[in-house]
């Protein structure tokens, strides 16, 4: 007899639900078919029949699918159990992504494997800010103006160390203006990582290396396996090598390993994410993976399932699928076509309030884009009319000056060794240089005790009383979270000195005191923060509180997973889908198709793709900012356009069509007329 927390599930989902442990799992199946749902309902099943929730691994793409995919877990323990499911729930404790879980085993074998537990993580603009000085210090930049930029550097170190390939083959595949540094590159990696260890800081590449590495010794391998009875991982089509063979190393037979994801949805391969690991899992054990798929899909209209399932057939290569769905509604998708980004922007706003007006949440709606600058008209139009809205993805909370010069300040006291914390936050007493302030960290850098050697040194000229101050408070006990506002009091006058907009900025760090209550200690605050930053508010629109209703704007690339009744999708022109960076070889291409398909398939009743005849590009390829005229995307060629209802916006112009006719006829109508 089936358990009633398992009866709402369709055949296949149950099966993948109860399935046992002796064999792995995968399901593999469309868009909207219940996988997160399957993967939630088979955990709660297991607490459920006795695992120990401690012994799970449960991974998930960002931290805020880890929350929600806890929450459905407790809710279907409830109904399964008594009292005790919240306190089973509550044990889910090794729930998050791979870096955030990959950070916690590192810092706690950190004495095993040689590092100190201390270390701080860099956020991908600071390890970008160390790659440069590396990069300085070997002369790379000065001898040769054409050498990569600091960014082209790291995105190459990165796509090296996730594919696991050398850097010959990263550069000949994907970077081939660059093929000519690779000794160069080789020998300025080599330094970046020699100066990331004096400094005691990992990146986020090397959250994933130092754990795929652990994984490679007999005895760390064996330890860390024994400890999860279960390991499951949701979204695995946008997994990279090192995340494959870190499971593989968990669960080298694949006992007790379950994997969820849609190759169609693969939109991660920029960072070196691999198709391949989803559809090669099955194979990799003997025997091999129980595969099931599903293909009832309970997200979306027919309507919008059909267009969705349009675009994404005339995709090169793909595991196919068939994608049924019982929900009907005689609207079909739209595609809008307006003049520019500020009609866009009307449009967009004048339906979120029509459907507020008949009682559709503004959480039910969210306007999806390809890049993150592509919102900026909307996000103005918005705060124009008031209409609060959270941004995910793209610019972060955490990325303003000020929020980073706070967060220098607990890094550096967590681990003085952090030059580029330290940088910042010696820059921002009065009179203190670049040059200065790297004199400074040289100095106590080879220390035992480098705040101790900082107390000593006298104070640089011009930094008057400020000297003094900085190190007493750097030297003060930690506690947590006052160590938070010891760094607010202390930064609070230079903030007033540095910025005008002091009172706004203020607002922020009070926020980022609310923020750190929910942590349990300061090393816990940074690495969660800098791993998976809160995103950005309308601060103007006022910040919405937890309980407000607000529209959510978010890149294609957060909206992963999630799913609204209304979704928008921002400039469908070439250029932007698919992006005109990404233009260069035809799995570039299906990739960005691939992101259509996402950003289709995460609405349920509404959705429309609005293409402006005319965007304003932003100096990419150095030709300065300007207008361009854009067509349709080609993803929607006129073969599928029958899919859409193609409608114009404003209907009437007055201002291009001469004044409005006051006599309307349905000519339309009569035509058809003529026939019957
Ligand atoms: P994506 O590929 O976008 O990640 P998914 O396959 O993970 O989608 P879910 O998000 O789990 O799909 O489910 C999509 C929607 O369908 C959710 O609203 C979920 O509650 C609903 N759903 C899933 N399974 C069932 C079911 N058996 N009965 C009713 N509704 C279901
Ligand atoms: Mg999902």
């Amino acid at each position: 007899m089936t358990a009633a927390y398992l009866a709402k599930l369709n055949d296949a989902q149950r099966r993948a639900a109860e399935f046992g442990v002796e064999r792995p799992l995968l399901v593999i199946a469309g868009a909207g078919s219940g996988k997160t749902n399957t993967l939630a309902h088979r955990v709660a099943h297991l607490i459920v029949t006795g695992a120990d929730p401690r012994r799970i691994l449960l991974m998930t793409f960002s931290r805020r699918a880890s929350s929600e995919m806890c929450a459905r877990v407790r809710r279907i323990c409830k109904e399964a159990m008594d009292a005790r499911a919240d306190i089973l729930a509550d044990a889910l404790t090794w729930a998050g992504t791979f870096h955030s879980i990959g950070a916690r085993l590192l810092r706690e074998q950190a004495l095993n494997i040689g590092l100190d537990p201390d270390f701080t993580i860099h956020d991908r603009e600071d390890s970008a800010d160390l790659l440069n000085l590396a990069r300085h210090d070997l002369g790379l930049s000065k001898t040769e103006k054409r050498f990569p930029t600091k960014g082209t550097c790291l995105a190459i170190y990165s796509r090296a160390v996730n594919a696991q390939a050398p850097i010959e083959e990263v550069l000949g595949r994907n970077f081939p203006w660059c093929a000519g540094w690779a000794d160069e590159l080789k020998k300025l990696f080599a330094a970046y990582v020699e100066a990331k260890q004096a400094q005691n800081v990992l990146d986020y590449d090397d959250l994933l290396l130092y754990w795929a590495q652990m994984m490679q010794e007999p005895a760390l391998a064996a330890e860390l396996g024994a400890r999860f009875d279960h390991v499951l991982v949701d979204e695995y089509q946008d997994t990279n090598r090192l995340q494959a063979s870190i499971l593989l190393g968990l669960k080298p037979d694949g006992r007790g390993l379950t994997a969820v994801g849609d190759d169609a949805q693969s939109i991660y391969a920029f960072r070196a994410a691999e198709v391949r690991n989803i559809l090669d899992f099955p194979g990799q054990f003997t025997p091999p993976a129980e595969v099931v798929t599903l293909e009832r899909n309970y997200r979306s209209t027919q309507h919008i399932l059909e267009a969705a399932n349009s675009v994404i057939a005339l995709a090169k290569e793909r595991f196919s699928k068939n994608l049924w769905t019982e929900r009907t509604s005689a609207e079909r998708p739209a595609l809008v076509v307006v003049r520019d980004e500020t009609d866009q922007a009307n449009f967009v706003a004048e339906k979120v309030l029509e459907a507020r007006e008949t009682g559709m949440r503004l959480k039910d709606q969210a306007v999806l884009f390809r890049a993150s600058h592509h919102s900026g008209p909307l996000e103005v139009e918005l705060t124009r009319r008031n209409i609060p809205f959270v941004k995910f993805g793209g610019l972060k909370f955490l990325d303003s000056a000020h929020v980073k010069d706070v967060l220098a300040f607990l890094r550096f006291s967590q681990n003085p060794r952090d030059r580029m914390s330290g940088f910042r936050l010696l820059q921002l007493l009065p009179g203190v240089g670049p040059a200065a302030a790297r004199k400074i960290l040289d100095r106590i850098a080879p220390e035992a005790a480098p705040l101790h050697m900082l107390a000593s040194l006298p104070a640089p000229s011009k930094t008057g009383e400020h000297w003094g101050a900085l190190v007493e408070v750097l030297r003060a006990p930690s506690s947590w979270p006052s160590d938070l506002s010891r760094a607010k009091n202390w930064y609070e006058p230079h903030l007033e000195r540095l910025h005008e907009d002091a009172v706004t900025r203020k607002i922020d760090l009070a926020q980022l005191e609310v923020i750190a209550q929910n942590y349990p200690s300061r090393e816990k605050f940074l690495t969660e923060l800098t791993l998976d930053p809160p995103d950005a508010t309308s601060a103007e629109a006022g910040v919405p509180l937890r309980d407000e209703d607000y529209l959510i704007l978010s890149t294609i690339h957060s909206a992963k997973g999630q799913e609204w009744k209304s979704v928008f999708v921002l400039n469908v022109v070439d250029g932007c889908i698919p992006s005109d960076l990404a233009t260069g070889t035809s799995a570039e291409i299906e990739e960005e198709r691939r992101l259509l398909y996402v950003a289709m398939t995460r609405a349920k009743d509404h959705l429309r793709l609005i293409t402006p005849q005319r965007f304003f590009t932003h100096g990419q390829h150095s030709r300065g900012d300007r207008h361009v005229y854009a067509a349709r995307s080609r993803f929607i060629p006129t073969e599928i356009l029958p899919n859409f209802d193609t409608i114009g916006w404003p209907a009437v112009r007055a201002d291009e069509k001469g004044p409005a006719l006051q006599t309307r006829v349905d000519l339309g109508a009569r035509m058809r007329g003529m026939w019957k």
